[in-house]
């Protein structure tokens, strides 16, 4: 019998009331076993209206208290690191270390939102004029929404509400009905923290949830992670609802080798960035960019044989290096992808189309595969494929791979392999992609930095986390003050230079 999963709504767990849900899976047995309710308007609107009424009191509490929140809160995401690792492996299928591993760069942002009285100072110019004084502040924005993907389902929803909440505002979010397990207990934990009823709620809910949220008018924020056709939609939804909405999207993420890299290290760097969580990471390497002939078939002989090695299985058992993907769907689509690319002509070198794990037969598995003598007209070239699928794409020049990666709708993640300073620099100054890797193969930023990518990869002015949460997360002010010492005689009708006034 599937477990049936609540919302959390004013500090406390509730049954979903619309008699419709989304099926939990265990990836990699194929069974249900638990089951998300999916929220009406209704129950979304209560969200927002406690989160509403709690911004009055949350966004007046000193940031220094609040900062106090979130080191509290840090502690208890350690201290709970093993139970949420659970949750997030059994509902999502990677390694447990993977997710201790993702749930830690959550973490980090917890912890660049603990400094957030410094973040918050604003800037004071004293004399602009005579007896003339401005300065200026970032204030919390309101109720702000998350709508988060199935892929991270810890770290991507602390991308957003920790760095929210920290600001003054409150929050709702919208976990993928896939895996919501670990959000609730999270926003357990924060009110464990410390943080008022209210102030974090979490809806599950599917379409009619998510549209809830992009129209209510208490809603002034959302924030958005998924694929580009649903970002797409929300973020011109969020638009025409007077919204400010960031949202991140899908990637096809290219690796350069060049002739004079480290063959070894790339290869080694290639292994957990494709394959790595099954491919379905929005910054997994899934093409790779050899340059000249001879460098791609030192690469794809070395790498050949490993992704024939990988050790696919449940994250059970501590020997998996590679989980199940998500559903039965996603696993169809990830096949049919592969079929595509050996119709449209690509050399299928490695074949994980076949997987047979005693116990796990209706698991959702796909074993590693890896594509050689892939073109940039293929399907499996253009299109994410979300799954552990490695496509080898030969280039001639640094300058063939260089106008590829350019030319591709998405630009979310880059990596270049070489020991030559003048091709990496050049690299990073001109390639059109918003997060550039030199040796390092997945260049995720650490949380004082800021992630985002550019073209089809992100809607919306700003990156998530670092200063770009905090600028996300904030509206600025500027007060202009006068003090009688400094009244001139008369009014005055004309504009005049700043320091005139
Ligand atoms: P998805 O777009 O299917 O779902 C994301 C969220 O949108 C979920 O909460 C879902 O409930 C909601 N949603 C789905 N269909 C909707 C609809 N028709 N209307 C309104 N809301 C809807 O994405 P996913 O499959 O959960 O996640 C994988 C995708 O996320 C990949 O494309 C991946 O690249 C991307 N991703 C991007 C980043 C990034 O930072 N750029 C990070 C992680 C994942």
């Amino acid at each position: 019998m599937a477990q049936e999963l609540e919302h959390f709504i004013n500090g406390k767990r509730v049954s979903g009331t619309s008699g419709r849900f989304g099926d939990v899976y265990n990836p990699a047995t194929g069974e249900v076993h638990r089951k998300t309710p999916l929220a009406t308007q209704a129950e979304v609107r209560a969200a927002v209206e406690n989160a509403q009424e709690a911004f009055a009191t949350w966004s007046h509490v000193p940031a220094a208290r609040r900062a106090q929140v979130m080191f509290k809160f840090r502690d208890l995401i350690i201290q709970h690191m093993d139970e949420l690792a659970e949750l997030v492996s059994s509902e999502h299928g990677k390694t447990l270390d993977d997710a201790r591993g993702s749930i830690g760069r959550g973490l980090e942002v917890v912890e660049f939102a603990c400094g957030i009285p410094h973040l918050l100072k604003g800037e004071f110019t004293e004399a602009a004029a005579n007896g003339v004084d401005v300065h200026s502040v970032r204030q919390a924005v309101g109720v702000c929404a998350g709508i988060t993907p199935f892929n991270f389902p810890a770290m991507v929803p602390m991308w957003m509400f920790p760095m929210a909440l920290a600001c003054g505002n409150t929050f709702v979010l919208k976990p993928s009905e896939r895996d919501p397990s670990c959000s609730i207990r999270m926003a357990e934990l924060m009110i464990e923290a410390g943080l008022p009823a209210g102030c974090l709620n979490v809806v599950n809910g599917d379409k009619e949830a998510v549209d809830a949220l992009l129209t209510d008018p208490d809603i002034k924020a959302v924030s958005f992670v998924g694929s580009t056709q649903i970002g797409r939609y929300i973020y011109a939804t969020g638009c025409a609802n007077d919204k400010r909405v960031q949202a991140l999207c899908g990637a096809k993420n290219h690796m350069v080798i060049m002739p004079d890299a480290d063959m070894d290290q790339a290869v080694d760097a290639v292994m957990g960035a494709a394959y790595g969580s099954a491919g379905e990471r929005c910054m997994a390497v899934s093409v790779a960019v050899p340059v000249g002939e001879e460098t791609a078939n030192r690469f794809v002989d070395a790498l050949a044989p490993r992704v024939r090695a990988l050790k696919v299985g449940p994250y059970t058992d501590p020997a998996t290096e590679m989980g199940p993907v998500i559903t039965r769907e996603s696993q169809q689509k990830i096949l049919g992808l592969v079929d595509s690319g050996i119709e449209q002509g690509a050399n299928l070198v490695v074949d994980g189309r076949e997987v047979n794990l005693q116990g796990y037969e209706n698991g959702f598995f796909v074993g590693g595969c890896l594509f050689d003598n892939v073109t940039t007209d293929m399907d499996i070239y253009t299109q994410e494929i979300f799954g552990p699928v490695l496509s080898v794409v030969r280039a001639q020049t640094y300058g063939e791979a260089a106008t590829m990666i350019n030319d591709h709708a998405y630009g979310n993640g880059t990596a270049i392999f070489t020991r030559d300073g003048d091709t990496a620099r050049d690299f990073a100054r001109d390639i059109q992609i918003g997060m550039v890797g030199i040796n390092v193969p997945i260049p995720v930023p650490v949380a004082y930095h800021s992630f985002g990518g550019w073209k089809d990869s992100l809607f919306g002015d700003h990156s998530i986390h670092g200063m770009e949460g905090v600028r996300f997360y904030t509206k600025l002010k500027t007060v202009t003050s006068r003090w009688p010492s400094g009244i001139r005689e008369g009014a005055a009708f004309n504009f005049s230079r700043g320091s005139d006034v």
